[in-house]
């Protein structure tokens, strides 16, 4: 289920609620067992979309609400509020100021978009008058060097790497001291994936976190990872301190259920999201008017 059918579902289950002559208990029940089944299809972690319900439950004691109360604006309320609270860990990421050197590292699983997103989010803030530069300590994937210099060459972004050198620790602490010299004020590295969650590039995201003190660390996600996006959300944020999330390929017809575990399992926000392949397909993400055009 596309995320657009998503929010045409949870629409669908209030609305049937709000044309019920009576709210019964059996009538929110039913509205409720209908937003769940949506959101489980789209891929939405079982623990979120069953706490969600006992919240909103909770929230919505039909009995304790004195005659007069519109239940209706009530229950289409809880059901906002408990989807903006999955979007939202509660405290925002650290942003980087313009002007004042900030090092952003990614990380992400290979083929999750993660070396496009690091030259779009790099291309965002220089429209915006920043000093961007890209460092690629991806040793691992052949052609990843060349990707990332197309891309900055494209957006006439400066960037650092290496055909020879095979350490990435070394690439990106000499790429972040060169541009450090450089003045350059978002200093964006990017690193290597593997096609499964490995040991090794377990090991070397938290090597090259240490070696570059990144001030945060995005990990990006392909929304259409579906329900293995909770645990992989997990396995990276244990191994390097994981601040914010970036989902991509949004436009596509991706679940994007995974995106509300990926919050839940990094406790930190979705920050962009990517919506095409073209440099300038990326959108700034806020919680509360995503879950309002989701409602539609
Ligand atoms: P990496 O291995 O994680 O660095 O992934 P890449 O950046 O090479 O991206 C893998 C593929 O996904 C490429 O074909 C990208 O063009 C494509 N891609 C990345 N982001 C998006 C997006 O937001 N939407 C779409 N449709 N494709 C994307």
């Amino acid at each position: 289920m596309v995320l657009a059918e998503l929010g045409g579902s949870i629409s669908r289950a209030l609305q049937q609620m709000s044309n019920a002559t009576v709210i019964d208990e059996k009538v929110l029940n039913d509205c409720l067992n209908d937003i769940t089944r949506a959101l489980l299809q789209s891929d939405v972690q079982f623990k979120l979309v069953r706490d969600m319900q006992t919240n909103i439950k909770h929230i919505v004691n039909l009995d304790d609400l004195a005659a007069g109360h519109n239940k209706r604006r009530i229950i289409q309320q809880a059901v906002f509020n408990e989807l903006c609270k999955i979007l939202d860990p509660g405290k925002p990421s650290f942003t980087p100021k313009k002007g004042k050197t900030s090092v952003v590292m990614f990380v992400g699983l290979q083929g999750s978009g993660k070396t496009t997103t690091c030259t779009k989010y790099a291309y965002y803030h220089q429209k915006k008058g920043w000093k961007p530069a890209l460092v690629c300590a991806d040793t691992f994937r052949a052609g990843a060097f060349d990707q990332l210099k197309q891309n900055a060459t494209k957006a006439k972004i400066p960037f650092y790497g290496s055909y020879m050198e095979s350490d990435p620790v070394k690439i990106a602490v000499e790429g972040v001291e060169r541009f450090k010299e450089e003045n350059c004020d978002l200093i964006i590295v990017d690193t290597s994936g593997r096609h499964k969650q490995e040991t090794a590039l377990f090991e070397e995201m938290r090597q090259v976190s240490e070696a570059t003190k990144p001030d945060l660390v995005i990990f990006v996600m392909d929304s259409s990872i579906g329900q293995a996006a909770f645990d992989q959300a997990q396995a990276f944020k244990q191994s390097v301190a994981v601040g914010a999330v970036i989902v991509t390929k949004m436009d596509g017809h991706a679940k994007g259920g995974g995106a509300l575990s990926a919050v839940a399992a990094t406790k930190s926000p979705v920050i962009f999201i990517g919506t095409g392949e073209h440099m300038d397909e990326f959108e700034v993400f806020d919680v509360k008017p995503f879950v309002s055009r989701l409602l539609g």
